[in-house]
């Protein structure tokens, strides 16, 4: 078996989407010696797929704009699940962190008079995305390595060398985290992909950036990385995940041909003023606006029209709700018969605009259609359905600080839950990773300034054991392939604990993930540790599993609908269940769930909603009092 090379920092960073990157730029410039460590080649991360934009309330495109009305607009997209403090935070400092990467050099497309331009998406009440075409992750993320590039170019002139600071080990995959003695992170172990080498990264501060869970389902948008090991690491190394029976089913991905299933049509699209129609011709989702957004969205088409034009003098077109609304409609129009014919519904842009404004807007759409399913864009409908997309739930932080309750350890970006309560809206994971990206550099270099010389360190017995169990499945004679397990693995999750979910299949899934748990420890992957998918795949597994039944569990228990929740079994939205916050941790093996009240919402920030708002969501006695009452 290989050899376990060793590496020294103060800082690890697991992950290079956009969160990771923001962190270690922040904990290098803390003066933290960092490593940041990816799974994917360098820059190969979700965020780079992202296409519509990145949401801060820059107010240049319309000045009516501020923290307030995002804020506003994030807690109503999350239906007032999410965590007040954070929602606060990314509201407040998304546009510092937007200005703070035009300064590094990032490019977005400009308004006439040279502002960053900003896209409506929905659930936003103003047009809000910072945006660069249909590729502003591709440019953010460039943005982010050129400024890593950048400290490193200081650290070979002051130094010595370019990675005496910061240094990136792309390829390498984490299974475990490294704790002491007494529970604090002391690092991480991994191996690296092309060799097989085994490698031990100490350190006692280790921000986790891995993104998403979408691979434990079976349609998704999530490439082949999502395999939700931040969200299974944390809880193994002791940590609690939040929220995690949200899982945001994206409304319109590619419902054709089968190899591209899932992969998704940008929420641009709608913002652009593209228009969902089922097989009769209707455009379906009037008849789907939710009593709780009555009062916002257009009730007729030619006032929805009217929106695009002069948005001041009507109310927004009912595509642009938010995406847990519009994919149930896509799903119900499907059940009952009105979908497309490869089991959608479309969705036209084509006679919105002309041919060249959709070829500059939506580059990467006409392209996508155009090479993966023969589909002109600019001349007709696509066929679009519901895909997974991301997890609102993952590990439960301290806001300000991105601190797990397992000390050293720190998350950001998707990994972590509680931002988006239980819906996120479009373009308000760019700007959280961003603003908690940052926070967890600062996060992780002021907890070390307390540890002052008591490092924790890994013991050497950890190290050779997580080096044994990683071999495992590769020592086997017997056992199960990988690749028909996570087959089973995403079927049953897609089947029983997708869209729309119901008691009895949630208990019939834990019981599949049970049985396929057992099948799991005994996976068996054929030949050696250098460049093997089958091996990767069988360690991601167990990752896969706990995640799964963190969601199950979860979702079992919530008896509510809400967000990216629905029950049809409990399908009305519960006040009381709103103040409650289930927590997965791992406990003998298994997971099991607390219960934590929500943090409530400060009177300031209580006072930016309609009381008649309130009352849709808030209990009794959350409520602040009535106008006019006696206090
Ligand atoms: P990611 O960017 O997903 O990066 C995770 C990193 O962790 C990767 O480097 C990966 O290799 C690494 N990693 C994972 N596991 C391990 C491990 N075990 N060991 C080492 N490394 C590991 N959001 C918006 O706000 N606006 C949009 O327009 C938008 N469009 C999207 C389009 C698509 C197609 C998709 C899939 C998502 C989109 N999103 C959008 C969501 C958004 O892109 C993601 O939520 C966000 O980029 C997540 O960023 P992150 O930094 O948390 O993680």
């Amino acid at each position: 078996m290989s050899e376990t090379t060793r590496h020294n920092y103060d800082v690890v960073v697991i992950g290079a989407g956009g969160a990771g990157l923001r962190a270690a730029i922040e904990a290098r410039q803390q003066g933290r010696k960092t490593a940041i460590i990816s799974k994917s080649l360098f820059g190969k991360a979700h965020t780079v797929m992202a296409e519509g934009g990145a949401a801060a309330a820059l107010g240049n495109v319309n000045a009516n704009d501020s923290w307030q009305v995002h804020f506003r607009d994030t807690i109503r997209g999350g239906k007032f699940m999410n965590n007040p403090r954070m929602a606060e935070l990314h509201a407040k400092e998304a546009p510092e962190r937007i200005l703070e990467l035009e300064y590094w050099g990032a490019l977005f497309d400009r308004t006439r008079d040279g502002r960053i331009s900003q896209r409506n998406f929905g659930g936003h009440e103003y047009p809000r995305l910072a945006h660069v075409g249909d590729r502003t992750g591709l440019e953010l993320i460039r943005t982010l390595q050129q400024r890593v590039v950048q400290l490193q170019q200081a650290d070979a002139a002051e130094l010595g060398h370019p990675e005496a600071m910061l240094r990136v080990f792309a390829e390498t995959t984490v299974t475990e985290l490294l704790t002491d003695g007494s529970g604090r992170i002391a690092g991480a172990f991994g191996y690296v992909r092309e060799t097989g080498e085994f490698c031990v990264f100490e350190a006692p501060a280790v921000i986790l950036a891995t993104g998403g869970i979408g691979k434990s389902f079976k349609v998704t948008s999530n490439s082949w990385e999502y395999t939700g090991d931040g969200h299974a690491l944390a809880l193994r190394a002791g940590a609690a995940l939040i929220n995690m029976e949200f899982v945001q089913f994206h409304p319109t991905g590619m419902v054709w041909p089968p190899s591209v299933k899932g992969i998704l049509v940008t929420e641009s699209v709608r913002g652009d003023g593209g228009v969902l129609r089922n097989s009769e011709g209707e455009r379906f989702m009037f008849g789907y606006v939710p009593d709780v957004f009555r009062d916002q969205y257009a009730e007729t088409e030619e006032e929805a029209d009217g929106w695009y034009a002069d948005p001041a003098n009507h109310r927004r077109p009912p595509e642009l709700l938010p995406r847990d609304e519009v994919a149930r409609a896509i799903n119900n129009e499907v059940k009952e018969g009105r979908g497309s014919p490869h089991g959608g519904v479309f969705l036209d842009v084509s006679t919105r605009m002309p041919a060249e404004e959709i070829m500059r807007r939506l580059p990467s759409m006409h392209h996508q259609f155009k090479e993966l399913a023969d589909v002109d864009i600019t001349a007709g409908p696509m066929e679009v359905g519901p895909t997974c997309h991301y997890v609102m739930g993952g590990v439960e932080v301290d806001a300000d600080t991105g601190a797990a309750r397992v000390p050293g350890l720190f998350a950001a970006g998707e990994v972590a839950g509680g931002m988006h309560g239980s819906n996120r809206l479009g373009g308000n994971s760019l700007s959280d990773l961003l603003v908690f990206g940052r926070r967890c550099g600062i996060g992780a270099a002021r907890y070390l300034d307390g540890l002052g010389g008591d490092r924790p360190r890994p013991s050497d017995a950890d190290v050779a054991r997580l080096a044994e169990e990683a071999a495992a499945p590769l020592r086997r004679d017997t056992g199960e392939n990988p690749y028909q397990l996570h087959q089973e693995l995403q079927q049953t999750m897609n089947d029983l604990v997708g869209i729309i979910r119901r008691g009895p299949e949630m208990e019939q899934a834990l019981e599949a993930l049970e049985k396929l748990r057992e099948r799991v420890a005994t996976v068996r992957a054929e030949g050696g540790t250098a460049y093997n998918p089958g091996w990767h795949l069988a360690l991601d597994l167990r990752n896969m599993l706990a995640v799964s039944e963190a969601v199950a569990r979860s979702a079992l228990a919530r008896e509510e609908s809400r967000g990216g929740h629905t029950r049809d079994d409990f399908p009305a939205m519960s006040a009381q269940w709103r103040r409650t916050v289930l927590a997965a941790s791992l406990r003998g093996g298994r997971v099991e769930l607390d219960r934590r009240p929500l943090d409530t919402l400060r009177p300031d920030l209580l006072a930016l909603f309609d009381r008649a708002e309130l009352t849709k969501y808030l209990t009794e006695e959350e409520l602040p009092p009535a106008e006019g009452a006696d206090s």
